[in-house]
């Protein structure tokens, strides 16, 4: 028996672009994804005493049968390497909000494959990791990478961006959840307004320029669900008063961050925001 405990990074977007349709009906993405410090806490133990997948959790609303993507990380993990196969027992400790647009299922997987890729000894590389991550889903090659990154295709087509500044957050998510794949449903009958600079945002942040990144901060999925939830725009709106130079929606959302130039209005923006939200909390990008 031997374990290790980890600590998966989600993930925000400060861009996110679609540009086009495949004929399989997957949507084609142009968006920069950055690692965030807040975490999840995952116990992952491999025993020769059973040969199940045992899943727990500390949040009754995390399903701990095959639908978990740990559950399928595991599965695809012993696919790949089936001279491994063993017992595994993973108990996730979620901090983080569910069904958010911050990628935490994704970075539990992530996470998990590269634990067993270790407790089994395999010693696989990332890019073969991220290969069976992308089976679990298409941000998991992402996760498995983390830090600050372009991902075109569907996804998964990852190119590292460096030099991100460090920046102060603040990160709140209303008290419901949205489903990814209506939020890009929706986004196929509306006609996008805005698209993000992607270009300008990469620059931004290869030169370390807050400003820049803050300015081109745009999320083409915020016009389905904030027309649906009036809270995101809210929200937005009290992270600007509070001295947020800027503040977007997440992924599908409804997780929305704002970029502070001081922890001390991120925490102001956050006290105010806790009156109105489960999720609040102050963080900084993990680069
Ligand atoms: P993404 O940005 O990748 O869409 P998300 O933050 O929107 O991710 P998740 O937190 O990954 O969403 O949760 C999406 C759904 O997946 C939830 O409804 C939850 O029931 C299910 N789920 C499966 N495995 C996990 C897991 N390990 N952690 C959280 N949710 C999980």
């Amino acid at each position: 028996m031997k374990s290790m405990t980890l600590r998966t990074y989600p993930k925000i977007n400060l861009s996110l672009d679609v540009t086009g349709v495949r004929d399989d009906g997957y949507h084609e993405v142009e968006m920069i994804m950055q690692s965030v410090r807040l975490y999840d806490i995952i116990d992952v133990t491999v025993t020769d005493e059973h040969q199940e997948i045992k899943i727990t959790s500390n949040k009754f609303y995390v399903p701990c049968d095959s639908r978990n993507t740990v559950y399928k990380a595991t599965e695809y993990f012993f696919e790949a390497f089936p001279h491994a196969k063993c017992g595994v027992e993973i108990h996730i400790q979620k901090r983080i909000p569910v069904a958010a647009g911050i990628a935490g299922g994704s970075s539990n997987a992530a996470g998990v494959l590269k634990a067993l890729n270790k407790l089994c000894g395999i010693n696989a590389g990332k890019r073969k990791l991220m290969k069976i991550g992308e089976r679990v889903g298409a941000d998991v090659p992402y996760c498995i990478l983390g830090g600050t990154v372009v991902a075109r295709g569907i996804g998964c087509d990852l190119e590292r961006i460096s030099n991100a500044p460090t920046m102060n957050l603040c990160i709140a998510k209303p008290n419901f959840s949205v489903s990814t794949p209506e939020v890009y449903k929706e986004l196929d009958s509306i006609e996008i307004k805005k698209h993000p600079d992607t270009t300008a945002m990469i620059d931004a942040i290869e030169n370390e320029n807050i400003d820049g990144i803050a300015k081109n901060l745009l999320n083409v999925l915020e016009e389905v669900t904030a027309k649906k939830h009036p809270i995101i725009d809210e929200i937005k709106n009290i992270m600007i008063e509070c001295g947020a130079i800027n503040a977007v929606m997440s992924g599908s959302g409804p997780t929305v961050f704002g970029i502070f130039n001081t922890t001390k209005d991120a925490y102001r923006a956050k006290d105010r925001l806790k009156k109105m939200v489960r999720f609040a909390e102050v963080t900084k990008t993990k680069v």
